[in-house]
């Protein structure tokens, strides 16, 4: 058996299931593309091989709500891109939030969270974390004196680096940094930036977490998270948490996802282009107030080598918000983001959203602000649509 394993370092039996099982190549016959196991169920040779298995003593797929190859070749693929030992992947991006959090907190804990981080992570935060009598304490991330004094006690301190909607950015170093001085694990949302520009185990954070559905995937049809981290975290999740909850990403969109990382590097240095293009041209226009892309920040923020096609920005009280929605024609009208496709939000959607507290209008997201996602159509086009619907809007 050939161990093509990307990890660089030994996996530990059972809870981190070795690769070789995903790569070998006698069940690949060597396929350029890996095959989808869209089987629940692997059974054995012979009852000696059952035993063995049970036993820990052989690692083999039993069951794809634990072992999955196709599974396991994205798991692989995303630890090697963010520089952990493991990956786990996961239904959601919120399973893999809730999956990572709940494996740590237990009734009675204290976490620390950066104000603006994804508004249902909020949610989990405040309406079923505190249910189970865990205290969340939230803070401004740009405040590392803020965050210290907020450590000590907490288990967890969550990151999210640009935050939501805001795109506050943080120096995600020097709160992992102040996390481990207090003995509280460092988490962080890396969705935005994406391995290809931050790589946050790199600047010593525990545990990376992403919206798999978000650029990883990068066509807007699948619904995946995963967690990076240390062979003994990720064990810890899949032993403790991911059996139970079992919310198990599934083989066909660990496929789908296989082959959007293919195009990741060259996705996200498209977004990168067209998105610093129409940010610049937006600071530049007279009806824009405010933009907030980390792109445009002199000097870039730590730990960040490029910027990705999300961000904000705000608009003078002459443009009627609707109407310039409605104006525009390259731009869809949605949530979500990572695909191709550009998109659009204004904030006053979210603020009228209705049922439970919503973070992003908690700390003060104005009215007159628009989110874009910038998706992969020509930057020029893109451009030319919002100018054209700016002027159309105009009181
Ligand atoms: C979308 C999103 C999530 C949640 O991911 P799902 O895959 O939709 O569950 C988490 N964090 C950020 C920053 C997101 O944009």
């Amino acid at each position: 058996m050939k161990n093509n394993n990307n990890s660089t370092t030994p996996k530990a039996p059972i809870t981190a299931p070795e690769s070789v099982v995903a790569y070998d190549e006698s069940h690949f016959a060597n396929a350029v593309v890996p095959p989808i196991f869209q089987n629940s169920l692997f059974t054995f040779e012979n009852c000696a091989e059952m035993i063995e298995t049970y036993a820990g003593r052989k690692i083999r797929p039993v069951y794809s709500r634990g072992l999955n190859p196709t599974v396991r070749a994205f798991e692989d693929k995303i630890a090697a891109l963010e520089k952990t030992e493991d990956a786990l992947g996961l239904a959601s991006g919120m399973a893999a939030i809730s999956s990572a959090v709940l494996s740590v907190v237990k009734p009675g804990d204290r976490i620390v969270s950066v104000e603006h981080c994804y508004p249902d992570a909020y949610r989990f935060f405040e309406m079923f974390l505190r249910d189970m009598n865990v205290t969340v304490e939230y803070v401004d991330g740009r405040d590392i004196d803020a965050v210290r004094a907020a450590l000590p006690g907490a288990k967890v301190l969550y990151l999210e680096s640009p935050t939501s909607w805001t795109f506050h950015t943080h120096d995600i170093a020097a709160l992992c940094d102040a996390a481990r001085d207090h003995g509280a694990v460092s988490m962080i949302d890396n969705s935005w930036a994406s391995p290809i520009f931050c790589q946050p185990a790199t600047l010593g954070c525990d545990v990376v977490i992403h919206s798999a559905s978000k650029y990883l995937g990068g066509h807007s049809d699948v619904v995946a998270g995963v967690i990076a981290g240390t062979n003994e975290f990720i064990g810890r999740v899949r032993s403790n948490v991911l059996p139970y909850l079992g919310a198990k990403l599934s083989a066909f969109d660990s496929w789908l996802l296989l082959r959007g990382l293919r195009t990741l590097p060259a996705r996200m240095r498209e977004h990168q282009r067209s998105a610093l293009i129409i940010a610049q041209n937006l600071a530049d226009h007279p009806q824009v107030t405010a933009v907030h892309y980390p792109g445009l920040m002199t000097p870039p923020a730590p730990g960040l080598s490029g910027s990705s096609g999300l961000f904000s920005f705000e608009f003078s009280p002459k443009v009627d918000i609707p109407t310039f929605v409605d104006a525009l024609r390259f731009f869809k009208i949605g949530v979500s983001w990572g695909g191709h496709e550009s998109l659009i939000v204004p904030a006053l959607v979210t603020r009228a959203q209705v049922g439970g507290p919503n973070s992003a209008m908690r700390f003060g997201v104005p009215e007159n602000l628009v989110r874009l996602h910038i998706g992969l159509e020509s930057a020029e086009d893109l451009w030319s649509d919002l100018a054209t619907a700016i002027e159309a809007s105009l009181k």
